[in-house]
């Protein structure tokens, strides 16, 4: 077999050991890879790069486009991009899948049964960095989900599911809310499901789903979710397997992927080689099933859990009457290494195929529909002061072609026939529409927002309110 190149990062704090540990088992279980080292992390953000990459990172990755990560110590304070995001958007890295397994009775857990797969969208939602002070008292972080990136990432989910022989895939969204937004996710979940016939799949709304998941997670299988509710549940299911020292983790996009350890560099461990290395070989197990080495992820993989159900474990599984020896984290590669070839007997040895690579890159539906212009949404800075008032006054800068339909503050409805009782803060969202709901054009938008400006308003943003299609793209006033 051909080595694969790959590029490895030591990391700061613990990632050097466990980093070192981890290749020491690939290399001894016949893993066929290519390393180039690259310097990422601290040391690199003190050199005053703000990425915290050295220049040849890009070309390294650009090459291998496979990433084994140690963990890395973000320095405190402004002015420091977070390289997990920047590395995720660079290369386009739209799914991270974290496994999150029980290893009951050997790792002490509430949840003895649990094997769950969370896959979580990794470019988008709230996570875009868009954000804006607009008034004295208002700020704004704008969640952003796409079609081609929903497409992306539920696909993912679906091929992941088959490959790995699971039965059921589940969507955790907020769409009674974010009707548009998580509508999205929600609506791309269910065509694409229809082409999965073999397989189940559901929809929980995420704050019952998640209540349901962290009471019975054995109900659960594969979850696919949008950004946020993924990044906070795949750890609340890695906490909940009973340490989040044993999680591993892949950042997967069409070019390239990235596999690392969940859990940070803990400085304070650093350098006494009692890390434990297991979240960052499982993440390197992933690795080698992604890049067409399976047979040896299979080996690593048994190795390990025979290890782990022998009680050799590290201080942070440790448990008196549970473990039979504590050991260092070289130790612990020893260990695996020792039972290379030999599956566990208490736990389900775990087997990786062929059949186990995914089908990627498979494109996105390129649909374009008739978009037309409606109206607009006028937002300003005023007062704090009186719906009624602020209604007046723009009522005279109307005209037939763009009329004041309706004022909200926060989203209530507080003009026209507002609820006194409901609290206002200097930040209006002011609806135009054209008499009868015609469409309007850009012109008579700009005009209008002349008008208004002229009056004295100050006009912080507007958003258009296209219908697609002939289906409105924007949500409608309630109250
Ligand atoms: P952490 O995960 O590094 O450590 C929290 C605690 O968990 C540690 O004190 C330690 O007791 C334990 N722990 C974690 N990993 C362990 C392991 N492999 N073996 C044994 N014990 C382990 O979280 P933190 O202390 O909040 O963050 C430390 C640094 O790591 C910060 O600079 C943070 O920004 C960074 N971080 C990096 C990544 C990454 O590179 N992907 C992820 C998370 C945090």
């Amino acid at each position: 077999m051909s080595k694969t190149p790959i590029s490895v990062a030591y990391g700061d704090g613990i990632g050097p050991e466990i980093m070192e540990a981890t290749l020491t088992i690939l290399e001894a279980a016949g893993a066929e890879l290519e390393i180039e080292t690259v310097e990422i992390g601290e040391k690199v953000y003190q050199r005053g790069i703000d990425t915290g990459m050295a220049p040849n990172v890009w070309d390294s990755l650009r090459r291998t486009k496979v990433f084994l990560k140690a963990p890395i110590t973000t320095p405190q304070g402004s002015g420091y991009k977070s390289l997990n995001v920047t590395t995720r958007k660079a290369l386009n890295l739209y799914a991270n899948v974290r496994p999150a397994v029980s290893y009951h009775p050997f790792v002490e857990t509430k949840h003895p049964t649990m094997d769950v797969v969370i896959i979580r969208e990794n470019e988008e939602d709230l996570y875009a960095g868009i954000e804006h002070r607009q008034t004295e008292q208002v700020y704004q972080c704008l969640k952003l989900i796409t079609r081609p990136g929903s497409e992306k990432v539920i696909r993912y989910a679906f091929e992941y599911a088959r490959a790995n022989n699971r039965k059921k895939v589940t969507c955790f969204v907020k769409d009674n809310i974010m009707k548009l937004t998580d509508g999205l996710f929600h609506k791309v979940f269910e065509e694409i499901a229809a082409e999965y016939p073999d397989l189940e799949h559901e929809t929980w709304i995420v704050d019952i789903g998640a209540a349901k998941l962290v009471d019975t997670p054995e109900n659960f299988d594969v979850i696919v979710l949008p950004n946020l509710y993924g990044d906070i549940l795949s750890d609340v299911t890695a906490q909940m397997t009973g340490s989040v020292g044993l999680a591993g983790s892949a950042n997967i996009g069409d070019q390239s992927a990235m596999f690392e350890a969940i859990h940070g560099s803990a400085p304070r461990r650093a350098g006494q080689n009692i890390a434990n290395p297991s979240g960052l070989l499982l993440g390197a197990v992933m690795m080698l099933v992604h890049i067409g080495q399976p047979a040896v992820a299979t080996r690593v993989h048994n190795a390990w859990l025979r290890t782990i159900e022998e009680g050799i474990h590290t201080y942070d599984i440790f448990k008196e009457g549970v473990s039979t020896e504590k050991v260092g984290t070289r130790e612990f590669a020893n260990a695996v290494i020792q039972r290379l070839g030999q599956q566990p007997q208490t736990l389900k040895p775990v087997l990786y195929d062929d059949d186990g690579k995914l089908r990627q890159n498979q494109g996105v539906s390129k649909k374009k529909s008739v978009k037309q212009l409606m109206g607009v949404d006028v937002f300003l800075d005023w007062g704090p002061g009186n719906p009624d008032e602020l209604g007046n006054l723009l009522s005279q800068v109307s005209v037939d072609s763009l009329r004041l339909q309706v004022i909200t503050n926060r989203g209530i409805k507080v003009w026209p026939n507002g609820l006194p009782e409901t609290f206002c803060t200097d930040h209006w969202r002011c609806r135009f529409r054209a008499d009868n709901e015609a469409p309007t054009t850009s012109t008579q938008v700009i005009e209008l927002l002349k008008r208004v400006t002229e009056a004295g308003f100050d006009v912080i943003k507007t958003e258009n309110l296209y219908h697609f299609d002939g289906i409105p793209g924007f949500s409608a006033v309630h109250g």
